[in-house]
């Protein structure tokens, strides 16, 4: 099959600031096998980039290429190891050929249609002081924000929110921020303003702080994200969290998300699935399995100004899958 890849500079409409860094532009790579499109969504705290990416894809080229059964998903997903994006991007560029040539949608060839969709939260990133209500209440359409936390005043940030928003479903994420000490000081007070749950408090290791915050019975419930990637990660943590969000690109895929969502449901936990600053391509694809998880945070198509795809559609915060073969997407001509 036919192998073609692009690094894509996207914009975005507001400063993505988290407790990792600040960016207002992202580089993901597309990836087109065949007929089929994928997308890596690289981040540097996974270790990540779009040059390495496409170094990963150029090493993979000879053997991607001899490929021409594109259900041969699993046999060349074993042949191509390394970088998680891009595995995810070959993954998805497979399952979008697989699906265009049987002539059905993704979530159809996965056994999962007519699975109602949970509705998807909007981040609210990391925003100054002065700014923070206009920006809560441009996103008034949604009626589950997602709120970065992770500065010297979470608390205050939450609270400005909550006076804006009065009605609105708020998680968190602390993107590590936090240490257990703030942990157990801030989830009561954060569960006072009505807060769901709280995502990623502690750092990526810190497998023993988050035993320590299941011990304090805290009355949120704690999602680890940065700390799960694989199926063995789900089960590393399970006594340890209440709930794992699943991304393709930790997974390295729609084959390696399914893996984990099985294995966070056979350890009793609740899944959140996300996706990174991801056009609507990636978004899209995980929004296959959409209807197999507890939470949806699918948002990175509503954060970027350029998306290059047209393929899930938002009807505030609902989503619908496109039915179109593969994974309906499709690119715009303009952009
Ligand atoms: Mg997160």
């Amino acid at each position: 099959m036919q192998i073609e890849y692009q690094t894509l500079e996207l914009r975005l409409h507001h400063t993505f600031h988290i407790a990792h860094g600040a960016s207002d532009t992202r580089r993901n790579v597309i990836l087109r096998i065949g007929d089929g499109l994928g997308e890596a969504a690289p981040v540097a705290y996974h270790g990540e980039s779009a040059e390495a990416v496409t170094e990963t894809l150029a090493g993979w080229q000879a053997e991607l290429a001899h490929l021409d059964d594109p259900s041969a998903i699993s046999w060349i997903l074993e042949r191509c190891q390394g970088s998680r994006a891009t595995r995810a991007a070959v993954d998805l560029a497979l399952h979008d050929a697989l699906g265009k040539r049987l002539g059905c949608p993704v979530y159809q060839l996965l056994g999962l249609s007519k699975l109602p969709l949970p509705p998807t939260s909007f981040t609210i990133a990391i925003t100054a002081p002065d700014e923070l209500a206009a920006r809560v209440r441009e996103a008034a359409a949604y009626p589950i924000l997602k709120i970065k936390l992770g500065t010297d005043r979470d608390l205050e940030i939450v609270r400005t929110i909550r006076d804006v928003a009065p009605n609105t479903t708020l998680r968190v994420d602390a993107n590590a921020g936090w240490t257990v000490e703030q942990a157990l000081r801030l989830i009561p007070q954060l569960a006072e303003l009505g807060v769901e749950l709280i995502e990623q408090p502690l750092s990526v290791d810190d497998f023993e702080g988050f035993r320590a915050l299941k011990r304090a019975r805290l009355p949120i419930p704690i999602i680890a994200d940065e700390s799960v990637k694989t199926p063995a990660d789900v089960v590393r943590l399970a006594d340890a969290v209440d709930g794992v969000n699943i991304k393709l690109m930790k997974t390295g895929g729609i084959q390696g998300a399914l893996a984990a969502i099985q294995t966070a449901r056979s350890c009793g936990l609740k899944i959140m699935l996300g996706c990174m600053v991801e056009t609507s391509l990636g978004a899209t694809a995980a929004a296959q399995l959409g209807g197999l998880v507890d939470w949806l945070d699918l948002d990175g198509p509503l954060l970027i100004a350029n998306d290059p795809f047209t393929g899930l559609h938002f009807d505030g915060a609902h989503i619908s899958l496109p039915d179109a073969p593969g994974l309906g997407v499709m690119p715009i001509a303009s952009a």
